[in-house]
């Protein structure tokens, strides 16, 4: 059933439920559905509605004070039925064994759960994005001759939008009440203050309704969740789960440098327009850097048009046959022979406390304070970007396939990165750590000091790996279901 807070009365609306979750996204969606089919009753909210609304959006605003990429507070995340899904692009690839390490360098411990442990819920998980478990395709058909890299395997969900693909099951479900416009504002915790209670969920009139459960899940987003949790500080002043001042520390991205340009062989390699390499987890292991993958994409040659063309692709050509015309020509224009392209990344950040979610003064219209978003970028991240492209370049010479030339600040340590580029994959703010001092929830998602509130999506991830995160959103939360509906 689907049901619209904004126009339901206090006293129809049902308030008993098995498990009360926050959240339409990928990870909130696919946490209900596994407990539903277990035979669990369960509410979902959704602060939007079924469409896009700015006043729902407007909860979202805040600040970004450090490094700054595109509006990374407002609208690289979606306030409506199906979340961020309304706008991912669908890539999807898997974390590498190397990712799920412990990393001892990176200075806090990595995964407390192995690559076994979520890829257990692999098949259900590419059923749910809507792609094949036999669809994942290194960039080539070949081996990759070199050993310091490996072509990187991937597929496209459609992609698959989550608000829109579930919508008729749960209009038409018994055990899934969803509530729209139902915003959580707080979390009411017991005297002991060590379980929830209840959920404080309000519509746009800001009228109050009280939900109760045995188990309670936020699946709000990365910035979201720990933003949520840093408010409720009515009766523990730290906010839930924050007693080791943990929450919205660790906030991760993925980089996108732009590492320089290539001039390609004529392999048959570069045929298809371009590869995308992973370096090796030997490579990562012994350089001590972050996991990664760089694409090597050809441009498009430049068409000439008009009277002059002949004399323009004349011209080009001969520049083309020569080194040295070639490089004068780029001081001056963006210039072009066919078979050059650019490298772009998407690189792992280093989990680093300093790079962080917290709160602002200012207030939503409910009454929550927004949040102020400190993204850092350190040394060993720096390090990695480096490396990288410094042993891609080796390699490319040592195979032969193309040359390589790396922007200046990859090779002079004295220029700075110019700039960092993003994927909008925000992660890490309540990190999964046995350890309560490292972290935030515990290897079953549960918020350590707390008995009954659990959190889904990729602020969980203890390290971020070097690829797209929303294929292993929906394995923990696959996951996380299960640990639900089989936990006493
Ligand atoms: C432009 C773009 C492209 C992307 N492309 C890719 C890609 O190609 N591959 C990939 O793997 N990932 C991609 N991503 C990342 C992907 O979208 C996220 O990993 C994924 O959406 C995370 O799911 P989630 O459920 O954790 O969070 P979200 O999808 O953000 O869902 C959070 C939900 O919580 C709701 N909510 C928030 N606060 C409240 C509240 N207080 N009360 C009630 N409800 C609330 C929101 O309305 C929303 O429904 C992309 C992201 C962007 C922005």
């Amino acid at each position: 059933m689907i049901i619209d807070l904004n126009s339901a009365q206090n006293s129809s609306v049902r308030k008993q439920y098995d498990v009360c979750i926050c959240g339409t996204g990928p990870a909130g969606i696919t946490v209900a559905r596994v407990l539903a089919k277990q035979g669990k009753k369960v509410a979902l909210f959704e602060g939007g509605d079924l469409e896009y609304s700015e006043i729902s959006q407007s909860c979202y605003d805040g600040e970004s004070i450090g490094v700054q990429y595109w509006d990374a507070v407002r609208t690289a995340r979606l306030r409506f039925f199906g979340g961020t899904s309304n706008h991912w692009a669908g890539r999807c690839a898997y974390f590498d064994e190397v990712d799920f390490e412990q990393r001892h360098y990176f200075g806090l411990p990595g995964w407390p759960i192995t690559r076994a442990d979520v890829f257990q819920h692999f098949d259900a998980a590419c059923s749910i994005l809507d792609i094949s478990k036999d669809a994942f395709q290194a960039s080539h058909k070949s081996k990759w001759k070199g050993n310091n890299f490996r072509f990187s395997e991937s597929t496209l969900s459609p992609p698959t939008r989550f608000g829109t693909k579930y919508y008729s099951e749960f209009k038409e479900s018994s055990k899934i009440d969803v509530y729209i416009n139902a915003n959580l504002t707080n979390i009411s915790l017991n005297d002991n203050h060590d379980a929830a209670t209840s959920f404080e969920v309000r519509n746009y009139s800001n009228q109050k309704f009280f939900f109760q459960a045995r188990k309670y899940v936020i699946a709000l987003g990365s910035i979201e969740n720990a933003r949520l949790l840093l408010n409720c500080d009515k009766q523990v002043n730290t906010g839930i789960g924050n007693q080791n001042d943990m929450v919205g520390r660790c906030f991760m991205e993925h980089f996108n440098v732009n590492f320089g340009r290539f001039i390609s062989d004529d392999s048959p390699i570069w045929q298809h327009g371009g590869i995308q390499l992973n370096p090796s987890e030997d490579l990562i292991r012994k350089m001590q850097i972050g996991n990664a993958v760089l694409s090597f994409d050809i441009n498009s040659t430049p068409a000439s048009y008009g009277r002059l063309r002949v004399l323009k692709q004349t011209i080009r050509e001969s520049i083309c046959k020569s080194d040295s015309l070639t490089d004068i020509s780029r001081n001056f224009v963006d210039f072009d022979c066919p078979g050059d392209g650019i490298i772009s990344s998407l690189i792992e950040q280093t989990p680093n406390p300093d790079s962080r979610v917290f709160l602002g003064a200012e207030k939503d219209m409910f009454g929550l304070r927004r949040v102020k978003l400190d993204w850092k970028i350190n040394a060993a991240d720096n390090k990695t970007i480096r490396t990288l492209g410094i042993e891609a370049a080796k390699e490319m010479a040592r195979i032969g396939l193309s040359r390589v030339q790396l922007a200046d600040f990859i090779l002079d340590e004295s220029i700075d990165i110019r700039e960092y580029g993003l994927h909008a994959h925000q992660m890490g703010t309540t990190r999964m750590s046995e350890d309560p001092k490292y972290g935030v929830v515990d290897k079953n998602l549960r918020i350590h000091g707390f008995k009954n509130i659990f959190v889904a999506g990729s602020s969980v991830f203890p390290t971020g790996g070097g690829t797209n995160p929303t294929l292993t959103v929906v394995m923990l939360s696959e996951r996380l279901g299960h640990h639900l509906a089989d936990e006493h």
